[in-house]
């Protein structure tokens, strides 16, 4: 068995994997795709100490650290379920999608999150190419520029008001007839000159020149009326969903599906810790992440040095 198992590839999977082994105690990590969000982004510029790169170089990166150390990757296998051990203290398993089963001393939860698409015609084509999830990593490349925000939630209201700052012009498009943000993210985002609010709006199209993101399609609910919008750029903030599906049955859960952890990356099940974007630590970047991950590291370690020993 391992003393270790990360699940998950990504910086946080990536980080705990590398801490682990640092310890001298018998390290695997399990990933569907090692790199994680990180193979799908374009330019990283807070990257602390690193002023520019990219998603496939950052992640190239990740995969020669952890192999610089005596960890066992598994790459491209997806884990289907976790049981937590019979005893204090004992094995804890994880079943694979392919039939496989692992199993050991702790795991760490490292399952990262997606963004949910709004699956309209020119979303995946302009994606890095105008189409953006994340304000805090994408916003300054839209210095100047005019943007859209869909969703009228608390996230798509701080992206508005955020981004108002950096950006030209922000036009904000909520589906429902009003927004659903908090009342004082509402009125600071209608104190804003560079803000349009457009509710009972359905998105329809993202349109481009082939290169770029030229404009934005929407239908007013109301009237069925069809409208463009000339933009450089949409941030689409419509829900970041955790990949923690497999878990609900093993380990607490939010009802929006992030692994409740404490201060110490610990979860509901003895043995058992998590990091990064699959959990409920506020703010989605790498570096959070990365340290979140490696902190779970530290506490799985201390959990096992607490054990009795084989
Ligand atoms: P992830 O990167 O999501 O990794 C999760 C890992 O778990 C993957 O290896 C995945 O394959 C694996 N996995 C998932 N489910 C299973 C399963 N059941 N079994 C096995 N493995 C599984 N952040 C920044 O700081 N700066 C940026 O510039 C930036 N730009 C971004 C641009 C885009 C387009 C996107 C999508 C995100 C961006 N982010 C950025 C956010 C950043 O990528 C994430 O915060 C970070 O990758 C989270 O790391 P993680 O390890 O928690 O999860």
């Amino acid at each position: 068995p391992f003393e270790v198992l990360v699940v998950g590839g990504g910086p946080a999977g990536a980080a705990a994997a590398i801490y682990a082994a640092r310890k001298g105690i018998r390290t695997g990590v399990v990933a569907e795709r090692f790199g994680g969000q990180v193979l799908d982004t374009l330019a990283i510029e807070n990257f602390i100490s690193v002023p520019h790169t990219e998603g496939p170089k950052l992640s190239a990166g990740l995969e020669q650290h952890v192999k610089a150390y005596d960890v066992e990757v598994m790459d491209l296998q997806k884990a289907a379920r976790l049981i937590p051990a019979a005893e204090p203290g004992g094995l804890i398993e994880v079943q694979l999608e392919s039939g496989a089963s692992l199993k050991s001393r702790s795991v760490i939860l490292a399952t990262g999150a997606r963004w949910r698409n709004m699956n309209v015609p020119g979303e995946a084509e302009y994606k890095n190419r105008g189409v953006a999830y994340c304000p805090h990593c994408d916003g300054p490349l839209f210095k100047g520029k005019r943007v859209a925000v869909i969703g009228g939630g608390n996230s798509g209201v701080e992206a508005a008001i955020d981004l108002a700052g950096i950006v030209a012009h922000v036009t904000l498009i909520e589906f429902d007839s009003q927004l659903r943000a908090d009342a004082v993210l509402q009125r600071m985002l209608a104190s804003l000159p560079n803000v349009r609010i457009v509710t009972s709006a359905l998105t329809t199209e993202v349109r481009g020149d082939g290169q770029k993101v030229t404009g934005l399609v929407y239908k007013d609910r109301n009237t069925d009326a069809v409208h463009e919008v000339e933009l450089e750029g949409v941030f689409v903030q419509i829900g970041l969903v955790p990949n923690t599906e497999w878990l609900k049955e093993a380990v607490a859960l939010t009802p929006r599906g992030e692994i409740e952890v404490d201060f110490r990356g610990a979860t509901s099940v003895p043995g058992v810790f998590a990091g990064g974007d699959a959990t409920t630590t506020p703010y989605k970047q790498i570096v959070i992440a990365m340290g979140e991950g490696s902190k779970a590291a530290l506490s799985a370690f201390d959990y096992l040095i607490r054990q009795p020993g084989p």
